[in-house]
């Protein structure tokens, strides 16, 4: 049994309280109490937005070596405290613990050790003049503080995609979890505190903005002068708030999908099938980049539909601390309550559900949801319009290549995609018309490494900017310009 813990917020270097009171954090996977928060509030946010700018001169002066001495820091201190961390993830957030948790942290760890690697190699260019007496040179500068603000899906690994190169790039942090997953956040910044950073480097602000529906402290960190750049991951509705109040500020934003995974008449069934699952359940299909449409073609349907029942049913649903769990509670009520709706929207409209659609009985929250398999599903349908963000496969038909196209790319997202083929004419014509930030072929749509970019497509709304590895360096990182005349001497 776990027992009640009091969290602090981390502003310039110290541990301490709001001045509002506290709010509680429940555990999905028993419900009981697990924090007690201090509530944020706009001041608390606006101290450490002013400690962040403080430091802001020592951060930019810190040497690379340095910074990343620190960085491997962290990443040792993430390791050696890896069963530790995870156990909590799963407590706090109901991912299973062996398959997800655990490879989280590691993948947190990973985050900070390349971001220690590539500042080293950050090389700027030397550019030909029209003037052979002059040189110009471009450099990459950190902008000074940078809001992190992050969802409640991946409480340790998305907030290290942000933070790991922010302070690698010379930025110092202000960063603001979702209310859901504070203990995570707070044990996050420990282990940062403790490799050495500065007071001011990192500061952590809470809020339980995501319990009442008025995000003061989110609000501040995005419209306060002094911040310089949003790294923002959440809903594409969030992405757009914060987009209109930052106003010109550098904006790194990672949105919704609505990840297709398209399955050919010439693929693999059974490497179809499986990578749907996956795709579909993991993480109880919280995930931005979940199969969260299963578009399959007309001369296959029957039979890959057989398939994806009988690897849907390997899924086992329970409590993500035991062994053989692979589907842990949802994290919150909100999202598991879409889910029940998207389920609703889509019988009333003649989808099927063959497996699953409901939540399970028998456990202590009504966050343990069933792995659903729901077929006939159609473009008027919730499914195709919005995330479920549920652990559902919704499987919808196409009669050819064209339609399969144009069904995918009929959504205002476009994050992840997957496509299933041996032909690889076909494959290539999906990649190159896919509106998504990222292809898979053969593969499932959650695949992704660390040091790849990862986005939304520009002129949808998964987010603009990228993350991953270097790439998120140079998002956080000023182009300096500089053009010398290499005669100094009048002439
Ligand atoms: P959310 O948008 O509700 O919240 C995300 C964060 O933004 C939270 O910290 C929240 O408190 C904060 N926030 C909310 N309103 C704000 C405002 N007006 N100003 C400033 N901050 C504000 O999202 P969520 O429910 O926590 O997460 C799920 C969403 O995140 C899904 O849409 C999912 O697809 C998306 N997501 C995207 C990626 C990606 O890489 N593209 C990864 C994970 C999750």
């Amino acid at each position: 049994m776990e027992t009640t813990k009091t969290l602090k917020m981390f502003i310039a270097g110290e541990w301490v309280d709001s001045q509002s009171g506290e709010f509680n954090v429940t555990s999905p996977v028993d419900g009981k109490v697990i924090y007690k928060v201090p509530r944020g509030t706009r001041e608390d946010a606006k101290r450490a937005i002013d400690a962040a700018y403080e430091a802001k001169e020592e951060a930019r002066r810190m040497p690379v070596y340095e910074r990343a001495k620190l960085l491997h820091r962290v990443a040792q201190i993430i390791s050696s405290r890896r069963e530790e961390l995870a156990r909590q993830l799963s407590i706090e957030q109901g991912k299973p613990y062996a398959t997800e948790a655990l490879p989280e942290i590691d993948e947190t760890a990973e985050n900070f050790r390349i971001a220690a690697e590539d500042i080293k190699r950050l090389d700027g260019r030397i550019m030909p003049s029209r003037d052979p007496q002059k040189l110009i040179l471009i450099s990459y500068e950190p902008y000074g503080v940078f809001s992190v603000i992050t969802p409640w899906n991946y409480p340790f690994l998305i907030p290290s995609e942000y933070i790991a190169p922010a302070l690698a790039a010379g930025n110092t942090v202000v960063f603001k979890p979702s209310s859901y997953v504070v203990g995570s956040a707070a044990m996050l910044v420990e282990c940062i505190q403790s490799a050495g950073f500065p007071p001011g480097f990192v500061n952590l602000v809470f809020s339980d903005g995501d319990f009442t529906g008025r995000e003061e402290v989110g609000d501040e960190l995005v419209t306060n002068s002094k911040v310089a750049g949003v790294g923002l991951t959440g809903h594409s509705s969030t992405g757009e708030i914060v987009s209109k109040r930052a106003r010109m500020k550098k904006l790194l934003l990672e949105c919704g999908g609505l990840g297709p995974l398209i399955v050919l008449d010439d693929s693999d069934l059974g490497r179809a099938a499986y990578a749907a699952a996956l795709s579909s359940f993991s993480n109880a299909g919280q995930v931005c980049c979940a199969a969260e449409r299963v578009i399959v073609h007309e001369r296959v349907y029957e039979q890959f539909v057989e398939r994806l029942v009988s690897e849907a049913k390997k899924w086992k649903l329970g409590n993500p601390l035991e062994e053989g769990v692979m589907v842990g509670p949802m994290n919150n009520e909100p999202t598991a309550s879409k889910v029940d709706e998207h389920i609703k929207d889509g019988l009333n409209k003649g989808a099927k559900v063959l497996l699953g659609g409901k939540r399970a009985e028998g456990f202590p929250t009504r966050l343990y949801y069933e792995p659903t398999v729901v077929v006939d599903v159609t473009r008027d349908m919730l499914f195709n319009q919005d995330e479920t963000f549920g652990p559902v496969a919704p499987v919808m038909m196409g009669s050819s290549d064209s339609e399969i196209l144009e069904i995918a790319n009929s959504t205002i997202y476009g994050l992840q995609a997957a496509v299933f083929t041996r032909d690889i004419g076909r494959a290539f014509r999906f990649s190159r018309e896919l509106k998504a930030g990222q292809v898979l072929i053969n593969e499932s749509t959650l695949y992704w490494e660390p040091q790849e970019p990862f986005g939304g497509i520009g002129g949808k709304k998964s987010g603009v900017g990228r993350l991953g590895g270097v790439y998120t360096i140079y998002e956080m990182s000023n182009i300096k310009t500089v053009v010398i005349h290499t005669i100094t001497n009048s002439p």
